[in-house]
């Protein structure tokens, strides 16, 4: 299209809408090829029957498996620091910073965030089923999905003397205070896990990441709840990639509105000058067609508007002022003029002469 532009901000926001839409589809893609995966992987029971079905597949590995059994540490469990009765088998120390900063764009105290503190205790665990068969848990922090619950959460509020008053005045950062976190993977919880099943060489069954990349989850929620959950993140993810895929086809539209006002200005402007071209050729050709019913005598020239005296305006220009030469008045109106001055440019006129036109 000839002449179609967009402007630098159009076209930023065309190709942030169109990259943004493609990145929301892949994921979209992406979930759904993970809950295609969750569908078709066999939820299979940890008991006695598990080894044996492993000792009959080849390299003693499934795939993408389903199981679900109740945690238990291998050896001593860990404690919680604030209540003694809850142990665990992974544990999650944090402390958060709660701040109040100045903005000088909204001139008001924004919310903000930092961890200062986390630290991360772990112990080896298995998922425990009936008849006392356990699966090993490997890399749990590998894992997507919730697997811990909080077991202490406590705010600190910070105090202020005068002198941090002046601090915060001049740094524009106010403290809130400090969140203290502990979040614990219990003993004795139903857990959900979902990864590559082996039996080692010691015959132990261990649960692992997927070797092909798949998803691997720990979950407190049971599969079906997994399994919507990541359903509802794919519509998600393509509701953001229409939305974004719409806002760059309304740039687009926009921008061709635009474009098509710009052509009708100039087809409307084409059309004019076409029209203000018929019109001069059809005044010529009127005059052409008076010039030859009057016939010769007058002169072919003697109505045109330049051989027109420049005061009465319609008879021809039939004499010549002197010193000036200015040929631009016919004698009826030299005869008439107030004072002996050239009408063009002023010059006192010391003779007149008749005009011939050749
Ligand atoms: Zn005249
Ligand atoms: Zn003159």
């Amino acid at each position: 299209m000839d002449g179609f532009s967009l402007s630098l901000t159009e076209a930023v926001c065309l190709g942030a809408s169109l990259g943004l839409s493609g990145v929301f589809f892949y994921l979209h893609k992406q979930s759904r090829k993970t809950v295609k995966k969750l569908e078709n992987a066999p939820h299979l029971s940890i008991d006695g029957k598990l080894k044996d079905l492993l000792n009959v597949t080849p390299g003693g590995c499934l795939q993408y498996v389903v199981v679900e059994g109740t945690v238990k540490p291998v050896d001593e469990p860990l404690k919680s620091q604030f209540h003694k009765e809850i142990s665990g088998v992974l544990q999650k120390f944090t402390i958060k910073e709660h701040r109040l900063v100045w903005s000088n764009i909204s001139r008001t105290w924004m919310e903000s965030e930092r961890i200062l503190h986390q630290r991360l205790n772990m112990v080896p665990f298995v998922l425990v089923g009936s008849d006392q068969a356990a699966v090993k848990v490997q890399s749990p922090l590998q894992a997507d999905g919730v697997y811990t619950e909080i077991t202490n959460e406590k705010f600190h509020l910070a105090s202020y003397g005068l002198g941090d008053l002046v601090g915060i005045y001049l740094s524009g950062e106010k403290s809130k205070g400090h969140l203290e976190i502990e979040e614990m993977l219990k003993v004795g919880t139903t857990l959900t896990g979902i990864g590559e099943l082996t039996l080692d060489t010691d015959g132990t069954l261990t649960l692992r990441p997927p070797s092909d990349n798949s998803p691997y989850f720990l979950s407190l929620a049971d599969f079906e709840t997994l399994r919507n959950e990541t359903d509802t993140i794919a519509v998600w993810w393509k509701a953001l990639a229409v939305v974004s895929a719409l806002a760059g086809t309304a740039v687009l539209f926009w921008a061709a509105l635009r474009f098509y006002r710009t052509v009708q200005v100039r087809w409307k402007q084409e059309r004019e000058i076409r029209e203000f071209a018929r019109q001069q050729a059809e005044a010529a050709r009127l005059r052409a067609n008076r010039a030859n019913a009057e016939g010769p005598q007058d002169g072919a020239n003697s109505n045109h508007v330049e051989n027109v005296c420049v005061i009465c305006l319609s008879e021809p220009r039939d004499c010549i002022l002197l010193e000036c030469a200015h040929v631009c008045c016919c004698y009826v109106c030299f005869q008439a003029l107030p004072q002996k001055t050239c009408p063009i440019c002023r010059q006192n006129i010391v003779r007149v002469l008749p005009f011939y036109q050749p």
